[in-house]
């Protein structure tokens, strides 16, 4: 009993300090200002270049980042002299080289000028972060489908804010914030997050990743690390291209 009075005790003190101290506002400003740690400098690029700390994956000039996701081999994509490149039909998906785990994504896409079918099957493509998990791409103008298949949405997962497509045949930007699931013994413990900027318009705030994106069935959660960076060949000549694709990593 006594000790239990005596743990009780330093409680009680423990919790009216803490009280005390959240009670006194400051009266200075310095007691509220901090000098540290302080921030790395990141010289923003100029005219859509990329920030001085990006990680470059596609400059325009080479295919050297990517690989087939097929077989592992070079990326058979077409390289255009316009510094894009174009999904080479029924080659396969791509992925990054290097791995990745949370990222801010920089990618810029184009569904071809000439209108080809309808629905899912015009200018299909997708990027998926760490290799798993698709942001869709599509050209949705004068195009319905499914709404969380549709531009912008997290693949059956999550509806776009908005459909903020320019006119087909010009160039789109998807900018992102990703935040890797996290794992613990095989399960995972914390889902990863997605919030994607299309042509500037927020369309997926922070939204919660519920798994893989499969065209049939339910999300799945395979534990994972780092992974690549995934770009769709849909399989029905969609011409997609891309261009100017950076990364920033976030941990
Ligand atoms: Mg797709």
């Amino acid at each position: 009993m006594k000790r239990l009075k005596y743990t009780l005790g330093i409680v009680a003190m423990l919790a009216g300090s803490f009280i005390n101290a959240q009670e006194v506002e400051p009266t200075k400003p310095e007691a509220t200002e901090l000098y540290k740690p302080v921030p790395p400098k990141v010289t923003p690029g100029a005219n859509g270049a990329p920030p001085s700390d990006a990680i470059v994956l596609f400059d325009g000039t080479s295919l050297d980042n990517w690989i087939s996701a097929v077989d592992s081999t070079d990326a058979k994509w077409i390289l255009n002299k316009d510094g894009s490149m174009t999904v080479k039909d029924r080659t396969g998906d791509i992925l990054s080289k290097q791995n990745f785990g949370s990222i801010q994504l920089h990618i810029e896409w184009r569904s071809p000028a000439e209108v080809q079918r309808d629905g899912q099957n015009r200018g299909n493509s997708g990027i998926f972060l760490n290799g798993l998990y698709e942001v869709q791409v599509l050209d949705n103008n004068d195009n319905d489908t499914y709404v969380n298949g549709q531009v912008a949405s997290i693949y059956k997962q999550h509806t776009p804010l908005a459909m903020a497509s320019v006119p087909t045949g010009e160039w789109n930007t998807y900018d992102m914030i990703y935040h890797a699931p996290e794992f613990e013994k095989g399960q995972k413990v914390k889902s990863g997050t997605l919030t994607v900027i299309h042509n500037g318009v927020l369309v997926q705030d922070h939204v919660e990743i519920k798994g893989t994106t499969p065209y049939i069935g339910w999300p799945k959660n395979p534990p994972h690390g780092k992974g690549p960076l995934r770009l769709q060949d849909h399989g029905d000549n969609s011409r997609v291209s891309y261009r100017n694709i950076w990364v920033r990593e976030l941990d």
